[in-house]
């Protein structure tokens, strides 16, 4: 979840540092700190609080040197104090160490080491091993140089258990880091006479587009003029070096306030980009390049199983849905985190799935990695290329939406919808859906960028509605079939970039309690699209009426509530079922958004938060 950044070439390190962390800052940022390698000695500065802080605290120290590491940290051992805060420099000096994970032996470790006299300024198990690597720097034989360094790391290594993304510094070895990775992301970006390290590509990207993905178990040595990947088993590796498909304006805010507020308004181009070439000639079914299914597997399946966290685990509820409703499939939806240790029956012909924007999530990492040592086949819907997930899927699909900054997922979450609505399609039209309706489904889905555009139409008017309830503490989110999920969602997106307790039901789950809430201090906000179940909304809301409630409606163009029942309303495009869950996402992400503003809430950095759940 921290941001690891590390420098090695001619420029100075700590100003690349700084700009790269101040880059990744959505991914975790209770503290940030930079180490530079410099007149034979670790100079660090650290300090808790925004990167802003540390740039300041920086500006102190006469950083000259141009080998450097720097890291925003995600708490986890030991609270949020400047000596917390990373890079940790061993006792005796000689090691500096960043660290994204957490060492979960660190107890052991730390008694063998003060018993060696080894001695500690912080409470974190990344200080525990930094100070493991120093001892095992201490006893390889000095002559050996460059290597010595590499093999302490080495050595090291194979005593953690945890998790760990590092980035190591020797004080004897001017122009080398050592790096590692173990469920925790680590980019090597090849630029001219220079070697970037990152946990996310937008930290280097203004640097170069040729990147190494680093796979778990494997060191990356980086030495000024060349780098060399091996395993912790000795073996060496050949690099493959990759190119990144977007560029820097893409990590950029541009005209907007907030990467939330740009990332809603890019949904239309977002949902373009994840159907493009997805469509078969006959334009009646969807085709992906990258499941490695068979048809004849495919028919084969006769349940799905879907994983995932958070806001895609919202997404795969909406798969469930139209799954089960156009390709008449019975889908089970988990949480990853839940999956992996609940020994979930599998049946042979179950599909395995998982849905991680970033293809970091460790929860559904480890879920994929259950399911496959099962045996069975396992395929991931995620944005990142060459992400982790996407390398250990059996196959998947990519969404091709570009970065996501905002740490509150918007177009990353109706690229998945839209991608569950065209896994819905694709095995439909292997069963029971006809030529025309493929057609006509088709045309929907390529229909909805359009929809969206219309749908964000509404914003100024969102907006004056924002103003009006951003003094609320609590706040319902209704909706039913396939807008349950959005009510969930909406409640999420609601919490976590305003802070103001919400929560989703299906509507008519209101009276089984939730009911009891409502007040003229509790609104409620309404999915009730047309359809054959809005007059049952409709009634829902009638309910909460009676007992004072507020209500902000959203609903079909066109459609009508009986007078003076609704407070607020908000109207989106007639369209089809498949398409529905992307559009009604449209005025929710635009109202948590607006709230937050009003409530003057860092939006694209909520307290707590951050962007991918690296640690467990
Ligand atoms: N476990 C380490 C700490 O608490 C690293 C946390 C992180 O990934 O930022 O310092």
């Amino acid at each position: 979840m921290c941001g690891i950044v590390g420098y090695v070439g001619k420029q100075k390190a700590a100003s690349i540092i700084l700009e790269g962390l101040k880059r990744l800052e959505y991914r975790g940022y209770d503290s940030a700190g930079v180490c530079v390698l410099q007149d034979g000695q670790l100079e660090v500065a650290k300090k808790i609080g925004r990167v802003e802080n540390l740039t300041k605290e920086a500006a102190k120290h006469r950083f000259t040197g141009t080998t450097g590491i720097g890291h925003t940290r995600w708490a986890t051992h030991g609270g949020v104090t400047d000596a917390n805060a990373h890079p940790h420099v061993s006792s005796d000096g000689k090691i500096a160490l960043i660290h994204n994970g957490v060492i979960e032996n660190y107890g052991q470790m730390k008694t063998f080491l003060t018993g060696k006299g080894y001695t500690f300024k912080s409470e974190t198990d990344t200080e525990v091993l930094c100070n493991l690597i120093a001892y095992h720097y201490a006893k390889e034989s000095p002559g050996a140089g460059g290597s010595r360094f590499l093999e302490s790391v080495r050595k090291t290594l194979t005593h953690v258990e945890g998790t760990y993304g590092i980035a190591v510094l020797c004080v004897d070895c001017p122009g080398e880091i050592v790096a590692a990775r173990k469920a925790s992301p680590l980019i090597l970006g090849v630029g001219e006479g220079e070697y970037i390290l990152a946990s996310d590509a937008s930290a280097l990207i203004s640097r170069t587009q040729n990147v190494v993905y680093l796979k778990d178990g494997e060191l990356v040595h980086v030495t000024p003029t060349a780098f060399f990947i091996s395993t912790l088993d000795q073996a060496d590796v050949s690099p493959v070096v990759d190119k990144i498909t977007w560029s820097i304006q893409d990590a950029e805010l541009g005209t907007y306030s907030h990467f939330m507020e740009k990332e809603i308004f890019e949904q239309p181009v977002a949902l373009e980009n994840s159907m493009r070439g997805r469509f078969s000639e006959d334009g009646s079914t969807a085709q992906f390049g990258g499941l490695n299914l068979t048809a004849a597997e495919l028919r084969q399946i006769d349940r799905f199983l879907f994983c995932a966290c958070g806001t895609a685990w919202h997404a795969c509820l909406v798969a469930e849905h139209l799954i089960e409703r156009f390709a008449r499939i019975p889908v089970e939806v988990d949480y990853a985190s839940e999956f992996r240790y609940r020994n979930t029956p599998l049946h042979s012909n179950t599909l395995f799935l998982v849905i991680s924007q970033s293809g970091e999530t460790i929860d559904t990492l480890a879920a994929l990695r259950e399911a496959k040592r099962k045996g069975y086949k396992a395929l991931a819907i995620n944005n990142v290329v060459g992400s982790t997930l996407a390398r250990e899927a059996d196959g998947g699909i990519y969404q091709h939406v570009g970065p996501e900054i905002g740490v509150a997922s918007t177009k990353a979450f109706t690229s998945q919808l839209m991608v569950a609505a065209m896994i819905a399609l694709y095995v439909a039209r292997m069963r029971d859906m006809s030529f025309s309706d493929g057609v006509q489904y088709v045309n929907a889905l390529k229909g909805a960028p359009d929809l969206v555009r219309k749908a964000l139409l509404q914003a100024p008017h969102i907006r004056a509605i924002a103003k009006r309830y951003a003094g609320y503490s609590d706040m319902l989110f209704l909706g039913r079939l396939s807008l349950f999920p959005l009510a969930l969602e909406g409640a999420l997106k609601l919490k976590e970039i305003s802070y103001i307790h919400a929560e989703g039901y299906p509507a008519a789950e209101m009276k089984h309690g939730p009911i009891a809430l409502i007040s003229e201090k509790c609104p409620s906000v309404f999915f009730a699209p047309n359809g054959e179940i809005f007059p049952k909304i409709v009634s829902s809301m009638q309910e909460i009426k009676a007992r004072k409630g507020p209500i902000i409606a959203i609903i079909t163009e066109g459609a009508e509530l009986p007078p003076g029942l609704a407070d607020e309303v908000i109207t989106i495009p007639e369209c089809h079922e498949a398409v529905l869950p992307i559009v009604s996402s449209i005025p929710v992400q635009l109202l948590s958004y607006y709230i937050a503003v009003e409530r003057g809430c860092d939006v694209d950095k909520p307290r707590n938060l951050a962007k991918s759940v690296t640690v467990e």
